[in-house]
């Protein structure tokens, strides 16, 4: 090589040694670099598919789950207690139970007001969301569920927001109407906004999508309907993979379901039964009604005065259909709830039971009456695809594991 000077017989200077100096000032300026020339979080996809117990799992024919929960990470979990949709979407959106983020059903009773409230505004969430975490780390998430819901329950921390149920103008124009909220094809519709979202907005580095169990209240899991329903989901879910193949896919359920054979009135079994109390509330009741008419299988007792809990509880236990009652702490600690926020009784139906409010103090339910929110609906699926994070199927026990691990602080 013919040198002249410093330079090398094309002209270029020779590369200057990389000093101690040199090396750490390079790397001041890269710990000082803006977000966005550091490591972006992978893109992550929530889906909390509402009613797909581990029995929908089973029964259907969902090819690209399978692929998913054989290569990743497949673990049979329990969902959150009670077993309603409003507790386990704040427990697998917050990565916590309901002793931290308070939301013990789809409602509660309201001391302030006296009345029965629905649990569904982001002011009871007492836990910051996956898209408050997200946000910290500089990722944008989006909010998309079947039902108004969930929008106002889980809206904090999420840059965009869409109900299916009541979807923009512009949403319409894209995609064309939502079909109604008591319908299958809601979801189809709800996933296919998901995967225009994840095509067109690559900015959005967290998506969160629930469904609607209105086909899992509708149609048991070996029915035509039901199967029809998921290996439609199933094909979305390959879409959506497809649309992102750099996205990590995190999927569980709020709940199971059973057929349910009878529902007691608590207010006039207790009444008629000498022991009155103040309010028993179904605590799976939200505005859904055409889905289980606001029964499910966990309630809480409210009694006039604390001198009567003992009788009403054995009162109760009485009943047929009924497993278990608890006395509020017994329950808070079992199922870490939030004291402040269930009844001085917490009533376990079993399998066949349901409590709501009815004409008489019980009723026998027609034989396609579907619902949840007992004990006997707890066992639903967790599966990770595509994480490049290590992650071990054992340390996934429950549903609200899902997605704690994302944005950790
Ligand atoms: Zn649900």
């Amino acid at each position: 090589m013919v040198r002249t000077g410093d330079r090398d017989y094309h002209g270029r200077m020779p590369p200057a040694p990389v000093t101690r100096r040199r090396f750490l000032l390079s790397y001041a300026a890269f710990a000082a670099a803006p977000a966005f020339c550091r490591q972006v979080p992978q893109r992550a996809v929530v889906l909390m598919c509402d009613g797909f117990g581990i029995e929908y799992l089973e029964t259907s024919e969902m090819p690209a789950l399978a692929s998913w929960r054989e290569r990743g990470v497949f673990r049979r979990v329990q969902c959150t207690m009670p077993s309603v949709t409003n507790t386990n979407n704040a427990s697998i959106c917050c990565g916590v139970l309901p002793d931290r983020h308070g939301i013990t059903g789809n409602s509660y009773f309201d001391p302030r007001t006296g009345r029965e409230e629905y649990m569904e505004t982001a002011d009871l969430l007492l836990a910051p969301t996956l898209f408050e975490r997200a946000q910290k780390h500089g990722v944008k998430s989006a909010l998309l569920s079947s039902k108004k819901k969930t929008t106002t329950l889980l809206s904090a921390g999420a840059e965009l927001i869409l109900a299916a149920e009541a979807p923009p103008p512009e949403w319409v124009e894209r995609l064309g109407p939502a079909p109604d909220i008591y319908s299958r094809e809601i979801n189809y519709w709800l996933l296919t906004a998901a995967i225009d979202l994840l095509k067109r907005r690559r900015d959005i580095g967290c998506l969160y999508i629930h469904t609607t169990d209105y086909p899992m209240h509708t149609w048991p899991a070996n029915s035509v309907e039901s199967k029809a329903h998921l290996a439609r989901l199933d094909q979305l879910f390959d879409e959506a993979a497809a649309a992102a193949p750099d996205a990590a896919f995190l999927l569980t359920a709020d709940h199971g379901m059973n057929h349910k054979t009878r529902c007691w009135d608590l207010e006039k079994a207790c009444s008629r039964r000498g022991h009155p109390i103040r309010i028993a509330i179904s605590v799976d009741r939200d505005k859904y009604l055409k889905h289980h008419r606001g029964y499910g299988g966990v309630a809480w007792i409210y009694c006039t005065q604390p001198a009567d809990i003992d009788a009403v509880a054995r009162t109760v236990v009485g009943l047929e259909g009924v497993e278990t009652v608890l006395i509020r702490s017994e329950a808070v600690s079992r199922y870490h709830l939030m004291a402040s926020r269930i009844g001085d009784l917490v009533v376990l139906g079993d399998r066949d039971t349901v409590f709501g409010e009815l004409d008489l103090e019980l009723e026998m339910l027609p034989a396609n009456y579907r619902a949840h929110g007992s004990l006997h609906e707890m066992e639903v699926p967790l599966v990770i695809h595509n994480a490049h994070a290590k992650l071990d199927s054992a340390s996934f026990a429950g549903n609200w594991q899902l997605a704690r691990w994302l944005y950790a602080a």
